[in-house]
């Protein structure tokens, strides 16, 4: 269990203010400049041997990309931008980050963009964060008044602005290029990688797009140095991380703990347990939505880390624990999830439109007992046919529910469909037709 003093987030429940005056007490802001004298190498390399990996879903080490950058600025500038559009459903930790903890943000952002030469930064908010979104901005106008942003930030020499941008409720502008996409008022739709935005970003310059809990913490790790922070957790999978726990559990919470924590640990000491016990538990999506769920045997011994998740055909993606208990239908859960993806896909890869919305009428006939039984194997099918083929990674994210959901409860869907488990196929259905829309 973390210790109290390795806390990053000492305001993570706003216990003690979240003014630069009450920042400053939890030791935000006090040496900036001295970290920035020590130079763009010295702070990359620091963020690397600290093992930092993104926040905010992938994990791509954070050292790594930022020397992704040039190193000479050329005729294009350079720009950071801050990926605040936390959309993942089960995840509002940068919620937190932004309402209680802007200056760690903010100083963070001052140190990243002087590391990859970038002297404006834009933070992207979701629209739903309107109000987190008055607060940072209230924290990076007391940044201006005391001189910590703006011409010769911090008495570091560097300039720096940064400016809030507000996206308007798509979930795949939290993919890096539609977010950039919509920076430059086009519409949110992810762009064909290579290039990347490291060389080829906001308005066709060198961007670094970084999560807001990545940015937020890198101030402490520099204060405290790389060692510190690769004590905590496990090679590879260092440091710590806030973990959001909602779903059956008797008390749904953010937590800063150490990488590599038992999901057991996390759900009975820190969200108050499984509601009716922990026997009572069915299976745990361990990191957002878009991760494959874990059935309650897995539960029991799994480590919350990259490679443990990984290990399990799962991933640690944003921290955002849902847990599902046996009160609830598995498979009309999943339905939910997929019919979430098939709204939020842009349209542009016909196997993302098209197998979203495949994939969702299949498993809501599953989840009422009329799919047929060829259509288990057709699930599946269909999930492949997305993965691997798409543009941005919003396919896996709505595939890999979906195989979770039959690699751990097969038997029950075939349960539910009253299927002879014998019998591959009892009967034929023409499964491109929508039967709900001819209902209707
Ligand atoms: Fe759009 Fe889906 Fe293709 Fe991503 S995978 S670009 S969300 S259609």
């Amino acid at each position: 269990m973390l210790r109290d003093e390795d806390r990053i987030f000492q305001n993570l429940y706003n216990d003690s203010g979240i003014d630069i005056e009450s920042s400053k007490k939890r030791g935000d802001w006090l040496n900036s400049k001295e970290i920035i004298s020590k130079g763009k190498d010295w702070i990359i390399n620091e963020i690397k041997s600290s093992e930092l990996r993104g926040r905010g879903g992938a994990g791509f080490p954070t050292g790594l990309k930022w020397s992704f950058a040039p190193k000479e600025v050329g005729s294009r500038p350079h720009y950071l931008v801050i990926n605040a559009d936390e959309s993942e459903p089960g995840t509002c930790k940068d919620r937190d980050l932004l309402r209680f903890e802007p200056h760690k943000l903010i100083e963070g952002c001052l140190i990243a963009s002087y590391a990859i030469s970038a002297h404006i930064c834009y933070i992207y908010i979701r629209g739903e964060y309107i109000n987190e979104g008055k607060i940072l901005q209230n924290a990076i106008n007391e940044a201006y008044e005391n001189k910590l942003l703006g011409k010769n930030a911090s008495d570091t020499g560097w300039d720096l602005d940064i400016y809030i941008h507000y996206g308007a409720g798509a979930y795949i502008c939290g993919e890096e290029t539609a977010l950039l996409e919509s920076i430059e008022g086009k519409k949110g739709q992810p762009r064909l990688k290579p290039p990347f935005p490291a060389l080829v970003g906001l308005y066709g310059c060198p961007t670094i797009v970084n999560n807001v809990e990545t940015i937020a913490v890198v101030p402490t790790i520099l204060k405290k140095g790389s060692k510190w922070f690769s004590s905590i957790g496990r090679p590879k999978n260092t440091g710590t991380k806030i973990f959001c726990i909602s779903g059956n559990v008797n008390n749904p919470c953010n937590v800063e703990e150490e990488m590599g924590i038992p999901l057991k640990e996390l759900i009975e000491k820190h969200a108050g347990g499984v509601v009716g016990g922990w026997d009572n538990l069915k299976a745990v999506i361990p990191g957002g939505s878009s991760m494959p769920l874990l059935p309650k045997k897995i539960c029991e011994t799994i480590k919350m880390d990259f490679d443990s998740l990984v290990e399990e055909k799962s991933g640690l993606g944003t921290a955002g624990i849902v847990v599902i208990n046996k009160d609830q239908d598995i498979i009309k859960c999943m339905a939910r999830i997929a019919k979430f993806y098939k709204h939020e896909s842009c349209g542009q890869c016909t196997p993302c439109r098209e197998g979203t919305g495949w994939m969702w009428r299949m498993l809501e006939r599953m989840s009422i007992g009329e799919a047929s039984r060829e259509e288990v194997e057709m699930l599946m099918d269909v999930t492949k046919q997305i993965e691997g083929h798409t543009i941005c990674a919003f396919g896996e994210g709505a595939a890999w529910p979906v195989q979770g959901l039959l690699r751990h409860f097969k038997k029950e869907i075939i349960k539910k469909n009253n299927f002879n488990p014998l019998i591959k196929t009892n009967k034929k259905i023409p499964y491109l037709v929508d039967q709900h829309l001819l209902e209707k």
